[in-house]
């Protein structure tokens, strides 16, 4: 099949080669000619795990290639998959449709024969009604339906998630439509639930998803508290209610709350609809604002730590939202360091892939490092605020010869407790 794919970034890319080496022509187009000139040179824009093997395996058999150009993206295409941004509108926190927009009305003049327009990107319902309604304004002769096709992939294992889906949920109005997204999907029957359902519900299951994940991470953060409090273990209660069937085991991991490109945009934009529909979403409304607070709190504590030391240094380990990726957007990080900074502190950081894309956001307010153990030279706390792996080889006898004041915040749990103490750390986790 030929598919273009507008918008070539942490979706519109792994979608792309995951495509691409199912057999498909692939053609992804973004409109910033520095990101296409760098993947047409053979460089990736992002990274995720496995990505790198696939994007040369398919550029090379010409199954993938990437342009600027809208109408060489489309015109010949069967299917065209828009993965454009869909950001928090700066004042009502909504989600902005303007790329959306913009792309809907971009593709319409190239289509030509029958086309599936397919939105990957999360959309509030109704919006495959105004995609609709943009290309029959722009393009009447144009023939196409457009379909939700709402992407559940995670951030760090997105060609993991690309090749064993948990659901692809399909939002079609039209059999045409279902046909072609069936035939395009055919490699993974029998392996995983196709589930075809109206447009609006697809576009609603998407938010629906999100916003229950977020409620489940603030709710297992604010377990976490109590048991600071109650003189509880949140690893043995998480273990304990995750055996539940009813619970599941994942999302169950206290922090520092969630962040990245997803949960924060997609909570405050589902508690926008809501209240567009009449509906006070309370859950929902929650979990934004103590997630909001949380960080808040994890900045207090590690200040609280160094109050008495006068022009502290802060040593971070970790500045993507997660691990697995070099993603900052809304990662708590940037949103504690952001506290931190207007203390006045002196920060240092260290993430093992994104030290780049943070200074994007953060400049030169803080410092990079390249390792670990030179961020932590003379610190006077260390914070952890990402859950890599590497940092939990931190060796701890090592650390307490480089660090000036013996002060650990682990937002995420990933050093002994014991052994921390046994270095001689005042150290700190969450939920224990
Ligand atoms: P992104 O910012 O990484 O990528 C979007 C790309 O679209 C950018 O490269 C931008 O230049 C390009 N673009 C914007 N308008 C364009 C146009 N008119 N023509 C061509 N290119 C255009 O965004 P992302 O993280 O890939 O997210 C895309 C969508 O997928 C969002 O709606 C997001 O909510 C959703 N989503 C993201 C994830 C995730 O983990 N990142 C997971 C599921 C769903």
């Amino acid at each position: 099949m030929k598919i273009g794919i507008i918008g070539t970034g942490y979706v519109g890319l792994p979608t792309g080669v995951g495509l691409a080496e199912l057999g498909n022509q692939v053609i992804c187009i973004d409109r910033e000619p520095s990101k296409i000139e760098a993947l047409k040179s053979g460089k990736l824009t992002i990274f995720e795990d496995g990505l790198e093997e696939l994007f040369i395996k398919n550029v090379k058999s010409g199954n993938l290639k990437f342009t600027t150009s809208m109408k060489e993206g489309v015109c010949d295409a069967d299917i065209v998959i828009i993965a454009v941004g869909t950001p928090p509108h700066p004042v009502t926190k909504e989600a902005d449709m303007k790329y959306i927009h913009a792309a809907a009305t971009e593709l319409a003049e190239h289509l030509t024969g029958y086309t599936v327009i397919a939105t990957k990107s999360t959309v509030p319902v109704g919006t495959g009604d105004d995609v609709e309604a943009l290309i029959s304004k722009k393009n009447p002769q144009a023939d196409f339906d457009v379909v939700s096709l709402p992407e559940f992939l995670r951030e760090g294992f997105a060609i993991h998630d690309f090749f064993n889906p948990d659901r692809i949920v399909v939002g079609t109005n039209t059999d045409k439509a279902a046909k072609l997204i069936k035939e395009l999907y055919r490699p993974f029957d029998g392996k995983t639930n196709i589930l075809f359902v109206k447009r609006r519900s697809s576009e609603t299951i998407k938010y629906a998803s999100n916003a229950f994940l977020a409620i489940k991470i603030h709710y297992i953060n604010e377990m976490a508290d109590f048991c600071e409090k109650a003189g509880a273990d949140i690893r043995e209660v998480a273990k304990g209610m995750g055996l539940d069937t009813r619970i599941g085991p994942r999302f169950l991991n206290p922090g520092p709350g969630y962040g990245g490109s997803c949960f924060p945009k997609d909570t405050m934009a589902m508690s926008y609809m809501a209240r567009q529909n009449g509906i006070d979403m309370t859950l929902i409304n929650s979990a934004i604002e103590g997630n909001r607070q949380r960080k808040k709190r994890m900045a207090q504590r590690i200040l609280n730590s160094i109050k008495d030391i006068p022009n502290p240094k802060i040593a971070i380990l970790g500045l993507a939202f997660k691990n697995g990726t070099d993603d900052c957007r809304e990662s708590p990080a940037m949103e504690i360091i952001a506290e931190l900074l207007n203390c006045n502190a002196e920060i240092t950081a260290y993430d093992p892939k994104a030290n780049d894309t943070a200074k994007k956001i953060l400049g030169d307010k803080i410092k990079y490092s390249s390792d670990m153990y030179s961020a932590i030279e003379n610190a006077d706390v260390l914070a952890i605020l990402t859950e890599w792996d590497e940092f939990k080889a931190l060796d701890l006898t090592l650390a307490s010869q480089k660090m000036k004041h013996l002060n650990i915040i682990d937002c995420r749990n990933l050093l002994d407790a014991h052994q921390a103490k046994l270095a001689g750390f005042n150290y700190s986790c969450i939920g224990q």
